[in-house]
């Protein structure tokens, strides 16, 4: 076969076909063109999922009437003009190719009236319209009546391109697809009224965020009701140690305890545009390791800002990909400013946080009675019976467990914890119970009694606080232990036969360039030859994990990441276990003093919010929570 040049109107069908997947792209690309040109309102009207019909309106700044019939041409653009444009994008589009895409395969109509850019320009007084698609193939213009802005209707999406229809889903699926671009698009860009209308109705409304109580009607309008109670707002910044390293996040984050079972409710934004990124998920997933139920998903919408120079947009036709220049900053930064915005999570008079579980404890009591119906021992399967405190080391039963590889140090380290283990139980009692506007009373306020040997009744300024006393014990244990033994470093265990390690060249290098930091972390490496090393030691407390295969894997993240955390999880993980055997088991009865002291220490426990599970902690009934179970003032 011989070589031809490809017509216009079939490259921009092959275009299409990476930029114009379903009718939810279609919606992606215009309205992102609408906010390109400062729109603060976009009326969108829907039909058959969009594959009728997608129209949307904007009150932008419209578009010359000359440069109508461009816009809907392939590699033409308002927004970039030379090749160091590429390096500092500040809008959402710039490839110049989505317009004439869609009309390759949709019949595209376009009405615009251009705003004056200033009181001597004479913008026009009239609209002007353009048609493409059918068998329309040289557009024509003609002038239309239109308020200043633009609206491109797209009628029977992929009407010459049968392979393409025999994709789409349901008209439903579709209509979700196309919502949950707009609810993207709605956390990103709170200034712009967004109305969607679908087959005649009116199916979505956002309106546009004018003070703080908006916001969080906007943002609960995406994540649903819960969400605003069950997050925090934070905000952390980096000011950079060299000019464009500068970096700041904001946004909210779910707690813990507020997780999901699928990674559905995760957004995050790179100025401004939602993208999905390996990196990125990598260190939130790191970030919540520590507070989150095992299998479960965080629920977040995160706002990183960084220079535009450090980030290439440019990777994708559909830009849901980014690179970041310096990935190995953005992967320490987005770990460092979330693991410290989740250490917070804890007991304290913050409205924040009380009023969070004082929802939570309301909607949770939603049906009066219905846990009490139940035999109250059945309800209560105590996580191990009978095997009480044992006085100051609690580990001694559960020492042989972990017992021969783990060596001497281990033990020393396990008596130590056993101490720090102690329930401080000489800390001042009350005299007396709180007062409702007593501000010396600390969040958890003062135990009153103990319940089945499970939980703890304490009242506090705002009600009575329920504390789940194994799942904080286990909390506060394991967070003591960590910080043993981050202050003792990792001790490092020779093995008696070396290890070799057969690896590809790239990772060879890549450990050698970090064998300082591997050997911080309990890892002696040499380099045998080009494709192998040879492991001498290893952490001491993971003796008895699979060495090999956590070499392996540190090594890789390495490569891939540029850091590890590895050896942390492991051992933190084996913490974790050894925290739970220690904390107090339920069915053991504390003395007032000794829940008192638990309280106290859960306040100043860092991640105290949940148990190493991710289950909470705590709850809290307001006075007000309890008139209303018991129809109280109503
Ligand atoms: P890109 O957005 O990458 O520039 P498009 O094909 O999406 O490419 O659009 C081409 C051009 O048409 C844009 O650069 C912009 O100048 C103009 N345009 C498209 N939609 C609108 C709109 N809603 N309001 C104003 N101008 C628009
Ligand atoms: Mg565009």
């Amino acid at each position: 076969m011989r070589i031809k040049q490809l017509n216009p109107r079939l490259s921009n069908q092959i275009a299409a076909g990476e930029v114009v997947e379903r009718p939810s792209s279609v919606v992606k690309e215009l309205v992102e063109n609408a906010l390109d040109a400062h729109c603060t309102r976009m009326d969108i009207d829907l039909e058959a999922g969009g594959t009728k019909l997608i129209r949307i309106r904007d009150n932008g700044d419209g578009i010359y009437r000359e440069d109508l019939t461009l816009a809907m041409s392939r590699h033409a653009t308002s927004k970039i003009e030379v090749v160091d444009d590429l390096d500092a994008i500040d809008t959402l589009g710039f490839r110049g190719e989505a317009l004439a895409s869609i009309a390759s395969i949709a019949k595209v109509t376009m009405t615009s009236r251009r705003k004056a850019a200033s009181e001597s320009d004479d913008a026009e007084d009239t609209a002007w319209q353009v048609t493409v698609g059918g068998n329309l193939m040289t557009p024509e213009l003609v002038p239309a009546p239109h308020p200043v802005g633009t609206t491109v209707e797209v009628k029977d999406l992929f009407y010459n391109t049968p392979a393409r229809r025999k994709f789409l889903r349901t008209e439903k699926t579709e209509l979700q697809k196309i919502e949950e671009v707009l609810r993207k698009i709605s956390l990103s860009h709170q200034q712009v009224t967004i109305n969607v209308s679908h087959n005649g109705k009116q199916s979505r409304h956002f309106a546009a965020v004018v003070d703080g109580s908006d916001i969080e009607r906007r943002v609960g309008a995406v994540f649903g009701k819960g969400f605003m109670e069950n997050a925090i707002y934070m905000e952390r910044a980096y000011e950079g140690d060299a000019p464009g390293r500068k970096l700041s996040i904001k946004g909210w984050i779910g707690l813990p305890t507020y997780s999901r079972s699928q990674a559905d409710q995760q957004y995050f934004y790179v100025n401004g545009r939602s993208i999905r990124d390996k990196l990125v998920s990598h260190a939130i997933k790191q970030a919540y390791q520590d507070v989150l139920f095992h299998g479960r998903h965080p629920v977040f919408a995160l706002f990183l800002s960084i220079d535009p120079k450090m980030v290439d947009v440019n990777v994708h036709p559909t830009k849901h990909e980014v690179r970041f220049r310096d990935s190995q900053q953005v992967h320490g930064f987005l770990f460092k400013s979330i693991y410290s915005a989740l250490a917070d999570v804890r007991p304290t008079s913050d409205e924040g946080y009380g009023s969070v579980v004082g929802t939570t404890a309301i909607s949770g009591m939603g049906a009066p009675g219905v846990g009490m119906q139940n035999n109250p021992t059945q309800g209560y399967m105590p996580l191990t019976s009978g095997n009480a405190l044992h006085g100051a080391s609690p580990f001694a039963s559960d020492f042989q467990s972990f017992g021969d590889a783990s060596s001497n140090n281990v033990r020393e380290q396990l008596n130590h914890y056993g101490n720090l283990l102690r329930v401080n139980g000489d800390q001042a009692s009350p005299e007396g119970l709180p007062e409702t506007n007593d501000e010396s009373v600390p969040p958890l306020g003062y135990a009153v009694a103990q319940i089945h040997g499970v939980y703890i009744l304490s009242q506090n300024t705002n009600g009575l606080v329920i504390i789940d006393m194994h799942a904080a014990h286990e909390r506060i244990t394991y967070e003591r232990m960590k910080r043993a033994s981050d202050s003792e470093g990792m001790k490092k265990q020779p093995l008696l036969v070396p290890l070799s390690l057969a690896l590809s060249e790239k990772e060879c290098m890549v450990a050698m360039d970090f064998s300082n930091e591997l050997e911080a972390l309990g890892f002696e490496l040499q380099q045998a030859s080009e494709e192998s090393l040879v492991v001498r030691s290893i952490p001491a407390i993971l003796a008895k994990s699979d060495a090999e295969g956590l070499v392996k894997d540190v090594i890789s993240d390495l490569v891939e990441l540029g850091s590890s955390n590895r050896i942390q999880q492991h051992r933190d993980e084996l913490l974790s276990t050894m925290a739970c055997h220690g904390a107090v088991r339920a069915n053991r009865r504390l003395t007032i003093p000794e829940m008192n002291g638990l309280l106290r220490d859960m306040e100043a426990t860092e991640r105290s919010g949940q148990c190493n599970h991710g289950r909470p902690t705590w709850k809290e009934l307001s006075m007000y929570a309890l008139d209303s179970l018991f129809l109280r003032g109503q």
